[in-house]
């Protein structure tokens, strides 16, 4: 991926896409203040978490503790810790919604439904997600169009109607290899797993690794069909 850097073009777009990108971030900080951004750890949100904590844009950095994420992620969690000082804030799912449902389904019921795997995102991502943004005036993600069927045409900038605020994705149009340029350009800490074949990752049980060639996001919850590839944290509401 190093190899990234010896494309002069390449280079050029990133440049110019971070300087919109501070520019954006920096406008939201003062226009919709305050303002949140959900560090899913994945490698966008190390673009944006580079960008935000050494520039020292005020918007809080948040990330949510599923309880079955990978070690490798809790890993980062430290790296990014010595790295930044950052003491990233973490949100936990209620302990009762999640006695509720392994009850109920079993530690591993996801495997058995869609509703029941969207049951399952509700109680340890949703729910904290609400909490994590209750009170704010904006959030931030790291979403970029090309990674999803569900989320092409995404607009930089959106009003989350379910949430009731305004949601930002600066990344949107940037490209996969933009986003790996920015990461080895400024030595940006990342996940370990994303050098071992998982280009998205989420909680361990339902992020695998893709083959050569296979679609970004095919190693998540990887036996659904692709258009209900989506946790609930992203999903529109009319
Ligand atoms: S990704 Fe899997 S383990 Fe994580 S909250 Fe969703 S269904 Fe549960």
């Amino acid at each position: 991926m190093t190899e990234l850097l010896e494309d002069p073009a390449l280079i050029n777009s990133v440049a110019a896409k971070t300087v919109e990108l501070r520019r954006l971030l920096a406008q939201v900080a003062v226009d919709f203040t305050p303002a949140a951004f959900a560090n899913s750890l994945g490698a966008e949100d190390m673009v944006l978490t580079d960008l935000i904590v050494r520039e020292d844009i005020g918007i809080e950095i948040f990330s949510l503790d599923t309880g079955r994420l990978p070690a490798e992620t809790y890993d980062l969690m430290g790296r990014l810790k010595r790295h930044y000082g950052l003491n990233l804030k973490l949100y936990y799912p209620r302990h009762r919604l999640v006695e509720n449902y392994t009850r109920e389904h079993g530690i591993n019921g996801f495997y058995d439904a869609v509703e029941l795997r969207k049951a399952c995102c509700h109680a340890r991502k949703v729910e904290p997600l609400q909490r994590a943004l209750a009170g704010k005036k904006a959030w931030i993600t790291g979403l970029r169009a090309e990674q999803a069927a569900t989320r092409a045409g995404l607009a930089v900038r959106e009003f989350d109607a379910g949430n009731g605020l305004e949601k930002f994705n600066p990344l949107a149009g940037w490209t996969k290899n933009e986003v790996w340029a920015y990461i080895h350009a400024n030595a940006v800490p990342y996940n370990k797993l994303h050098d071992q074949g998982y280009p998205s990752i989420g909680c361990a049980p339902c992020t695998r690794a893709v083959a050569a060639g296979e679609h970004v996001r095919a190693g998540r919850w990887w036996w659904e069909e692709p258009t209900s590839k989506e946790c609930g944290l992203h999903v529109k509401r009319a």
